[in-house]
């Protein structure tokens, strides 16, 4: 169950992933195009003009930079926690939108996929319900995504994937489109792309009439028209039926100056013709209007035709001549024609016979330098690069080719660490010596949510007068909440009884009200810290990814650790109980390296024993203690294994204490109940004097 579970959060990880990446990449390289459809939006909710343009250029950036981040966040598992919160933040909005685009069908295409991809908004529908089910299921277990990078090397996807994106954002920005998916792109025969094959579905449509007889208005359609006493009013068309529309379907061109149609007359023409794109003057870049008059003057002397192309009023023509100083041709075009044709306000566009051969943002014109000869002859007179498959290869030489070699060295990194790991620990003379047993004996108490502050300093105080005057002859831990833990600091001798805490935060510090962070544990003079314990895990749903991060914060304040595991009845009844303990240690412990691993101390604590008077028996707790060592000697080597204290919990008194320590792998206690009274205590403690 537990690995369906997990290859189905991996599933879905890789499906919002890839969708991620794609539709984030697409907004992201044509952020004019993302800001149009962000208008059509805001027109349709009557918030247009809410904000000005340059600010949805920003919203526009921004959204294609967060979509396409999350997707490589997803894809890397990296901030498993946080991503997948944001992802389904996200797609819960999302979805909202599209139910109302379905509903009320403001907007014809949704945008999700830029000009990539048009879904209908049913379709849109179905992909928000798949992605928003899959997101859903993603931030429920986010932490069963696996890792690809480790998370010491995260920061580097993070900051080069935001650093990518956003500059190819704006590099498009100022010039153009990287990948151009609308239909006017390099290489397209305007007149071709208007034509309707032969044969093609045509588009069908049904008329009623309306008419009036003594006073009485009906409806006819063609199959039931009536006589001629009945006198005609009006005609109702609609379209019953699509039909076939070819990629380019609205494309005119009218003179500004006389309303006579050229287009065929420009599309038809041999040779060369300039088209300077503006939808609107009166928002168009003058900045490089120097350039475009250069440009100008050379189809001039070269006799090429030079034609702007905008949908502005002729008010705002004779504002753009006076600014400018044009003396080019205007001509009247569809407003969103003329956006789909280019992504630059104004733009330029060669044709050669009709066809598109070249598309320049403003800001990178062709230069004089550029212009020194006839067309023909010029590299700007022939079809610029266009191919897909090499814009392709450099998004990927320069993206994911240097994050999957990241992502290789981390891997290796982490390989050979965990091989001179092992060879370490099999050095052949290892084999024949007599090693001293490293590890220590322990009884750490666990004081719970019990005991008020006088009552906990005075039994602490009781404990080490009780241990100075009778040395144990194991180390003695004495856990408390965190109120409790700077006054008992004060009363204990702490080379006799140490000092620890039940919990700490798993963030390092800030707005985490009530959490107490590692470093303030560490503040009070506590040297260890309980983590893990199955009643933190089943009330405060603390999980092995969250564990994980307390154990490197303790461990990063110097804290020592004890790190509890242990199965439910229903698990040992199972018997899955060693498979839960392992998945527990691989979960939250065995990431750590040899030497982080010396200061933790595993407290096997079966949660059908924690206080509720049934222990294990002798030989359950010897037999689990010694699969934990087993593990932990495959994982660390068979001698670091011999130096890890491994105790039992669950129930423990002074009666049971004698027979639970006489097992070899059973190196001490963790105590619940019984470490609330000094003499329970000291008689558990005994045990090892026995
Ligand atoms: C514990 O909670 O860690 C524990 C072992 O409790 P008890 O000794 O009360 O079973």
């Amino acid at each position: 169950m537990r690995n369906i579970r997990i290859a189905a959060v991996n599933i879905c990880r890789f499906i919002l992933a890839v969708t991620f990446i794609f539709s984030g990449y697409v907004k992201a390289i044509d952020p004019l195009g993302t800001l149009y459809k962000l208008k059509d939006y805001a027109a349709a909710m009557a918030l247009n003009d809410i904000l000005p343009d340059w600010a949805l250029v920003i919203v526009a950036i921004a959204l294609g930079a967060l979509e396409f981040s999350l997707g490589v966040f997803m894809l890397f598992a990296v901030r498993r926690h946080m991503v997948s919160k944001l992802t389904l933040a996200l797609m819960s909005v999302m979805t909202a939108l599209t139910v109302w685009i379905y509903i009320a069908d403001p907007v014809k295409d949704c945008g999700c996929f830029g000009d990539a991809l048009k879904l209908t908004n049913g379709e849109t529908l179905l992909k928000n319900i798949v992605l928003i089910a899959c997101a859903t299921l993603v931030a429920w277990r986010p932490a069963d995504m696996a890792r690809f990078i480790s998370r010491t090397n995260q920061w580097i996807v993070r900051y080069y994937t935001i650093t990518y994106i956003i500059v190819t954002s704006v590099y498009c920005l100022y010039t153009l489109p990287i990948f151009d998916f609308r239909p006017y792109r390099i290489g397209t025969n305007i007149k071709q792309g208007m034509e309707i094959p032969e044969g093609a579905e045509q588009p069908e449509f049904e008329s009623t009439f309306i008419l009036r007889k003594n006073g009485v208005t009906r409806e006819f359609t063609l199959d039931n028209y009536p006589d001629s006493t009945w006198e005609y009013v009006d005609t109702k068309t609609v379209q019953t039926k699509k039909g076939y529309e070819p990629p380019i379907h609205d494309f005119s061109i009218t003179t500004n100056d006389t309303g006579e149609d050229i287009t065929e007359q420009v599309l038809t023409k041999k040779g060369y013709t300039f088209l300077l794109v503006s939808p609107r003057l009166v928002v168009a870049d003058d900045s490089n209007f120097g350039d475009i008059d250069q440009i100008y003057e050379y189809a001039e002397e070269n006799g090429v035709d030079f034609l702007c192309l905008t949908a502005s009023t002729n008010e705002d023509i004779e504002r753009w001549r006076e600014l400018t100083g044009a003396e080019y041709t205007f001509c009247n075009a569809d407003e969103t024609t003329l956006k789909t044709m280019i992504r630059s306000n104004p733009g330029l566009i060669l044709l050669k016979d009709g066809t598109i051969i070249g598309k320049w943002s403003h800001n990178a014109l062709p230069q004089t330098d550029d212009l020194t000869a006839p067309l023909e002859q010029l590299p700007i007179g022939k079809a610029q690069n266009d191919s897909t498959p090499e814009r392709l290869l450099i998004v990927l030489l320069t993206f994911f080719v240097p994050l999957m070699a990241l992502t290789i060295a981390d891997r290796l990194w982490a390989w050979t660490k965990w091989i001179r790991n092992k060879q370490d620990n099999n050095r052949i003379f290892n084999l024949f010596k007599k090693r001293k047993k490293m590890r220590k004996k322990i009884v750490a108490g666990n004081w719970k949510m019990n005991l008020n502050l006088q009552d906990g300093v005075a039994l602490a105080k009781e404990i080490n007068e009780a241990l100075v005057a009778d040395k144990p002859n194991c180390e003695v831990i004495i856990c408390t909440p965190f109120i409790h833990l700077a006054s008992v600091a004060q009363v204990l001798d702490q080379n006799v009884v140490a000092l620890g805490a039940e919990n700490c935060a798993d963030k390092v510090k800030g707005a985490y009200t009530g959490e107490v962070s590692a470093e303030m544990v560490k503040s009070t003079g506590a040297q260890y810290v309980i983590l893990g314990h199955s009643e933190r895990r089943e009330y405060y749903h603390e999980t092995a990814e969250i564990l994980k991060e307390k154990v490197d914060l303790a461990l990063a304040n110097g804290l020592k650790i004890l790190f509890c595991c242990g199965e439910t009845l229903e698990e040992r009844k199972a018997e899955k109980q060693n498979e839960v303990v392992k998945a527990e240690l691989e979960g939250s412990v065995f990431h750590l390296d040899a030497e982080a691993w010396k200061n933790i101390v595993i407290a096997y604590e079966p949660i059908w024993a924690i206080g509720t008077g049934m222990t294990a028996t002798s030989d359950q707790a010897e037999e689990m203690l010694a699969y934990i060592r087993s593990i932990v000697a495959e994982k660390y080597g068979q001698e670091a294994a011999e130096d890890t204290s491994i105790l039992y919990g669950g129930s423990c008194k002074a009666s049971n204490a004698p027979e639970l320590f006489s097992k070899p792998n059973i190196d001490g206690g963790l105590i619940g109940g019984a470490s609330l009274k000094c003499a329970d205590f000291k008689g558990i403690i005994d045990a090892w004097k026995k």
